[in-house]
């Protein structure tokens, strides 16, 4: 028997889903799949709530809820951690372009776009 808990975990509208595809790279532990063209959580046990996708959304089909499922499994999600960490592609800031190898980035949403922006250029953003 499957022991389960209430936790927070990603909850994906898939009304509001495109199907971008944005949100999987942000997801360290690969827990976000695109299936038929939509995002899904098809592996619970992968998705530890954190809610690093949901930034990067740009219709709002991503939130946090707080319901019963299986516990995060962090043995699961290490070798996926660590493949992603192996091939990922280094993301830029879209105000001066740093990558994200040099500076650490968070998602942002700018005049209807979803991107990132580097920890030096957020300040500006938010005093202007
Ligand atoms: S970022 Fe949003 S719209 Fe794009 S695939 Fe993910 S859930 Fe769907």
């Amino acid at each position: 028997m499957t022991t389960t808990v209430t936790r927070q975990i990603v909850r994906i509208d898939e009304e509001l889903c495109t199907g971008c595809g944005l949100c999987v790279s942000p997801c360290a532990e690969g827990a976000i799949v695109m299936v038929d063209g939509k995002a899904k959580v098809v592996r619970e046990e992968l998705c530890d709530g954190a809610g690093f996708c949901l930034g990067v959304c740009p219709t709002g089909a991503l939130t946090l809820e707080y319901r019963e499922t299986v516990p995060f499994d962090h043995d699961a999600a290490a070798p996926i951690i660590e493949e992603k960490k192996a091939h990922y592609i280094a993301q830029h800031c879209f105000n001066c372009g740093v990558s994200e190898d040099d500076r650490p980035l968070l998602p942002v949403r700018t005049k209807g776009d979803s991107t990132w922006v580097c920890t030096r250029c957020l300040p500006a953003l938010i005093h202007g």
